[in-house]
């Protein structure tokens, strides 16, 4: 059965209903072998101060090539390790990863090399009260301060149990990071948990970023988002810029930093290094 045509019969549905559940086995399996033996890595995109242009962070984005040099998106393998349980081994090892960069990149610097890294922590990672205690010992056994991260947070994560989230969300901020609420506006939860929530970010989806200049919808929703973060006390970073013209559109809003291709795409740590070294000179 092939999976494009979809006939009304129910064997065919059933045939189809088990490739996928063999495809995300396969890739479960894979995913699993890919963290022991060290095929995943962190790429960086740098995030911008949208008045100066200068970088004050990068966030690290989780990459996975195979064992033929098969690269897969997070946007695959992100769901799958977080329907398996995979995220958390693998959400850790980005921190402890995240951590271990940064540190590299300070002792590059001779100093504090001047930016933070913003991490993405999946909803069930959140649910774990191990978080706190992990992102601690991640950040200390490599001399960070806490204030060197940002972590982003989804608002899926809010869904279950709102309230214990709340409390690690509270730890976490207690280590001294930033939290920063990630793809806000496409998740479906209740509004008041912004004012509860010790949230210092709003990162604009990429969905109302995108196609902007050309379409009054998004703009009246980047403005609410604006002023509904101006009147929290939040800053914002709106992604997915990829033309000058958007990025002044939206620093002329008032929209904080930027993130997007106009500014880089994300980059091997090598590189984003070489990124910051250059801007100090
Ligand atoms: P996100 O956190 O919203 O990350 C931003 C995504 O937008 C990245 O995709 C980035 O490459 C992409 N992007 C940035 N600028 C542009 C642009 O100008 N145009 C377009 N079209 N795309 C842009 P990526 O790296 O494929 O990551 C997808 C998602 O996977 C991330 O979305 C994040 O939710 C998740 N993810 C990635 N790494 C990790 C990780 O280590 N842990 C967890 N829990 N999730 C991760
Ligand atoms: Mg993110
Ligand atoms: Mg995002
Ligand atoms: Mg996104």
């Amino acid at each position: 059965v092939k999976r494009s045509k979809i006939s009304g019969r129910p064997e065919a549905y059933q045939t189809q209903a088990f490739d996928i559940v063999r495809e995300q086995f396969g890739m479960e399996t894979a995913l699993r072998r890919a963290l022991d033996r060290g095929q995943m890595r962190l790429t960086f995109q740098p995030i911008c101060d949208l008045a100066t242009g200068e970088v004050v962070a990068f966030e690290s984005l989780a990459r996975w090539a195979d064992e033929k040099g098969v690269e897969y998106s997070p946007n695959e393998f992100i769901p799958v390790a977080e329907e398996s349980g995979l995220i958390v081994p693998l959400g850790r090892w980005a921190i402890e990863e995240a951590a271990r960069i940064l540190a590299s990149w300070d002792e590059r610097a001779g100093g504090d090399c001047g930016v933070k890294l913003a991490v993405n922590l999946s909803a069930i990672q959140l649910q774990r009260d191990t978080i706190a205690p992990i992102v601690e010992r991640a950040l200390s056994s490599n001399g960070l301060e806490g204030s060197r991260f940002t972590l982003e947070l989804t608002e899926s994560a809010l869904v279950s149990d709102p309230d214990r989230v709340a409390g690690i969300m509270h730890a976490l901020k207690g280590l001294g990071t930033t939290l920063a609420m990630d793809d806000f506006g496409t998740g479906y939860s209740n509004l008041a948990y912004l004012q509860k929530l010790p949230i210092d970010i709003l990162k604009i989806d990429r969905s109302f970023v995108t196609g902007m200049l050309a379409d009054r919808d998004k703009v009246a929703i980047v403005r609410a988002i604006l002023s509904l973060a101006q009147a929290l006390g939040m800053q914002t970073t709106a992604e997915g810029i990829e033309s000058n013209e958007l990025a002044q559109t939206l620093a002329a809003l008032g929209c904080t930093y930027g993130q997007g291709f106009v500014y880089a795409k994300p980059l091997e740590a090598d590189l984003a290094y070489a990124l910051l070294e250059a801007r100090s000179r």
